[in-house]
């Protein structure tokens, strides 16, 4: 009979302990934290993104 590794890690975040198996937000605890870390870390990219797709969210439906 073989025991489940559960492994436990600290949410880089806010520091809690959370399971990492059956956590869709891993290493994060909560979707909360997990885009606290994103802002974080592409912001810039992100902006670059955004203005590059403006134009096309902003004209929309142009196939009707
Ligand atoms: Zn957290």
């Amino acid at each position: 009979m073989e025991l489940k590794k559960i492994r436990i890690v600290a949410c880089p975040v806010c520091k809690k302990m959370v399971s990492y198996e059956n956590n869709p937000y891993r290493p994060f605890c909560s979707r909360g934290c997990k885009g606290v870390d994103l802002i974080h870390w592409s912001d810039e990219s992100y902006k670059i993104a955004k203005e590059e797709h403006d134009d096309d969210s902003g004209a929309g439906h142009h196939g009707q």
